[in-house]
């Protein structure tokens, strides 16, 4: 051997053992066949020291929320090394799995959580399709005298996601596709009352995405989730970001975590109607969204103001249009079964707590609590009341509308502005006059302002748009899309690559 052959054979030897030493465990290594030892015990070493199972077998559902973590993280790394091809495998498998088992999955939903109707939980999950995925990162561009740059998308890691009992499966469904679209994976900790059929999804869900990419454990959930599983999630170190979907109570809990936290929070979302709309569009758009699914959806109307001068038409035309109105003992009736208020708190105070026996009930139902009867298919209930009514002022997630008459588009504008409570989540217009519409939106300042059409076109359901469950509010990302789960990175080339 010449003295140029060995130079040559050390020379490769050198760089390919540091080719092996250097490569990131992360982005560049193979899939650790072992954790190292060569034992090939399916274990997966966190920055943290510790020594976690990765969950091989357990489809994503796991007892304890760290294990899920741990999982999760390994099914990051997994992702990371197979690409967007994989990504946009993962989001085609969830909008066809979440279509196809939709009429399956909408009824055990229902069974579970009691609450809503079933054509609209089979709906919800029919439409995961319009959630948008992977072709939503376009990167940002530069380029001058002095070269390029470009500004890219990219993944936190892994993301806590908190799903409400309102829609369990669809938001979770959701997620997973704007989470995962954006190189991500996720950890859900659902709501209580709605974790079996969340579980069940997410076991679908790993069992098609270990099939079709090989990737275990991208999505993960804590089987039988609470308030210790949320709070482990938060101070799990490989937990990167939140995403909360909820009420108020939660909403306040990811804020106070010490984590960034996206939140889709609380609505109570006001109708004003003046005397330039269509009284029977505005009607029949009232009756759509505030009976979709019992009135569960956060961005369904709650309380409608209308000019005193139109709002014996636009009562008739709810009548004629699947709605029942009713008297004043009937509405005392059904008032005092929808709400618990507090010894020494009046009516109108805030405090007053909404009977989760009558969330999400059929109108037939609500009917039965108001003493009448009314016929099967009833849409939705309706009754005049005073603008510091309970059933104004709470989000009471019923199809029950309060009617309230104003003198003037501002005091119509000034009683929805009270009643949405600074939500800043939904707002809706029925009208003809842009001054009207303007002045309405400026004020409300919500993050959805509908006008003339029922509340689900805001997300795009008969209007303009995309899709998700999970709208931030308090946190002000608005409809969440997949660049909302990511991290900017910008990458600069000096002086070359502008080719001209
Ligand atoms: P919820 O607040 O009772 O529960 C939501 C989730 O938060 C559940 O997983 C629950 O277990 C968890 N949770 C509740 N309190 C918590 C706390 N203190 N700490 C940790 N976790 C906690 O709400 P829900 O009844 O399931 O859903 C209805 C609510 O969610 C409504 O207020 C509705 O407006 C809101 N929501 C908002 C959006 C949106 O996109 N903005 C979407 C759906 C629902």
């Amino acid at each position: 051997m010449n003295v140029n052959e060995t130079l040559i054979r050390d020379v490769v030897a050198e760089v390919l053992g540091r080719l092996n030493g250097a490569a990131s465990p992360q982005r560049n290594a193979p899939a650790p066949a072992s954790n190292g030892c060569g034992c090939g015990d399916k274990r997966v070493n966190l920055a943290s020291g510790g020594s976690i199972s990765t969950g091989a077998g357990k489809h994503g559902v796991f007892a304890d929320a760290n294990e899920a973590c741990a999982a999760a993280q390994h099914g990051f790394s997994q992702l990371q090394r197979k690409g967007m091809a994989a990504r946009a495998k993962v989001v085609e498998i969830v909008k066809t799995l979440a279509e196809k088992n939709a009429a399956e999955w909408g009824r055990i939903e229902l069974e579970e959580t009691k609450i809503g109707r079933l054509d609209h939980k089979i709906a919800k999950l029919q439409i995961i399709k319009l959630v948008p995925g992977v072709e939503w990162l376009r990167p940002d561009a530069r380029s001058g005298d002095h070269g390029i740059t470009l500004e890219e998308y990219t993944p936190f890691g892994v993301v806590a996601a908190i799903t409400p009992s309102t829609h369990s499966i669809p938001t979770l469904s959701g997620n997973i596709v704007n989470i995962v679209a954006a190189g991500n994976a996720v950890v859900f900790n659902a709501h209580p009352g709605a974790a079996k059929c969340a579980a069940l999804a997410v076991r679908e869900y790993n069992k098609a995405i270990e099939r079709e990419t090989g990737i275990q454990n991208l999505i993960t959930i804590i089987e039988t989730p609470t308030l210790e599983s949320f709070k482990a999630l938060c101070e799990n170190e490989v937990v990167r970001l939140l995403c909360v979907t909820g009420g108020p109570g939660v909403v306040k809990a990811a804020m106070q975590s010490g984590k960034r936290a996206i939140c889709a929070g609380p609505g109570n979302p006001p109708v004003l109607v003046d005397d330039t709309c269509c009284p029977t569009r505005a009607a029949k758009a009232i009756i759509e969204g505030a009976s979709f699914d019992n009135n569960l959806l956060c961005i369904g109307e709650k309380e409608v103001f209308v000019l005193d001068s139109v709002a014996d038409k636009l009562m008739q035309r709810m009548s004629e249009n699947g709605a029942v109105k009713l008297n004043s003992p009937q509405l005392d009736r059904l008032t005092k079964a929808a709400f618990t208020i507090k010894e020494g708190q009046g009516g109108g105070c805030g405090h007053a707590s909404v009977n989760r026996d009558l969330i999400g009930k059929d109108a037939t139902v609500l009917a039965k609590a108001a003493g009448i009867e009314v016929p099967a298919g009833t849409q939705m209930l309706f009754a005049e009341t005073e603008a510091n009514h309970l059933f104004v002022q709470e989000e009471q997630m019923m199809p029950m509308v309060p009617v309230v008459r104003v003198k003037s588009v501002e005091e119509g504008i000034e009683r929805s502005l009270q009643a949405e409570h600074n939500y800043k989540h939904t707002s809706i217009i029925h009208s003809h006059d842009v001054e009207h519409m303007t002045a309405m939106a400026r004020a409300l300042d919500t993050t959805l302002f509908v006008k003339n059409g029922a509340s689900p076109a805001g997300l795009g359901l008969g209007g303009e748009g995309y899709l998700s469950f999970s709208i931030a509010t308090p946190t002000g990302e608005g409809i969440t899309n997949p660049k909302t789960f990511t991290r900017v990175r910008r990458c600069v080339m000096v002086d070359n690559l502008r080719i001209y």
